[in-house]
């Protein structure tokens, strides 16, 4: 495992300003656990209040527009989600690339604005089942990460990649110990050929789908996993937390 893993809550389009005290809660909290790095992407709306809230925690968010600014209604620029106080930016989530018909080519552009925004990056990547089925998973994903990694110099510095199987994301089903291990192993080795071996070896790569305070200190304890994306169990103090002391506990063993 990474030296200080990343735990990071995706809150999705879950949250009114009644979630602050959540959020209060777990960067309390999280001032307890230094050896684990903890952030929250709440929704857009969210992001001032929480970064004010925080003194502990990273916030970020879960999406940006590839543009700076102009005639995009409803959109919200990296700039933008900068100034509310996002320090990083969620990009390529399959929800988003699903729900929105999001293509590499486009998230490439996202994490290149993001970047010139003085954004941290998380990539998304992961295979639906019949990807998985078929046996393609490794593949499928190192192309969706070839196509959209960004090819600027000193990218690697701010990238954290974060490999989340479609079919484990809110299901319940987490990845078998083994396929993560490869999937993760696959993704190092695509990291290192691009940004070479010292940036490359420390991009941190992430495992989301379906971690809980019951499974995350066995998943983060598979070689190459720095950390967790979370859903569903970081929308409460009480459940992310669990993955944070996790996350503290496979550091000690
Ligand atoms: C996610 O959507 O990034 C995610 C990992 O969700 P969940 O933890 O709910 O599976």
């Amino acid at each position: 495992m990474a030296e200080r893993p990343y735990i990071v809550g995706n809150w999705k389009m879950n949250g009114t300003r009644t979630m602050l005290s959540e959020a209060r809660a777990i960067d309390r909290a999280a001032q307890r656990y230094m050896k684990v790095e903890v952030a929250l992407a709440p929704p857009a709306t969210l992001i001032h209040a929480v970064h004010k809230e925080a003194e502990q925690i990273g916030i970020g968010a879960q999406d940006c527009h590839p543009g700076e600014f102009g005639a995009h209604t409803g959109d919200v620029s990296a700039a933008m989600v900068a100034d509310a106080g996002a320090k990083f930016v969620i990009l390529g989530h399959s929800e988003r690339r699903g729900g929105h018909g999001e293509s590499n080519a486009l998230i490439k552009q996202k994490i290149e604005s993001a970047l010139a925004a003085g954004l941290r990056i998380i990539l998304c990547c992961g295979e639906d089942l019949a990807t998985r089925d078929a046996g393609s998973a490794e593949d499928f994903v190192v192309e969706q990460l070839t196509a959209s990694l960004p090819d600027i110099a000193d990218a690697a510095e701010r990238l954290t990649v974060a490999y989340e199987p479609i079919w484990a994301i809110g299901t319940g089903r987490t990845a078998g110990a083994g396929d993560i291990a490869a999937m993760h192993e696959a993704i190092r080795a695509l990291l290192v050929k691009t940004y070479g071996k010292q940036q490359g070896g420390e991009v941190r790569i992430l495992y989301g789908g379906s971690v809980n305070s019951d499974n995350a200190r066995e998943i983060l304890a598979i070689g190459e996993v720095g950390g967790a994306l979370v859903g569903g169990a970081s929308l409460t103090a009480e459940n992310f937390l669990g993955i944070v002391v996790g996350a503290s506990e496979a550091m000690e063993s």
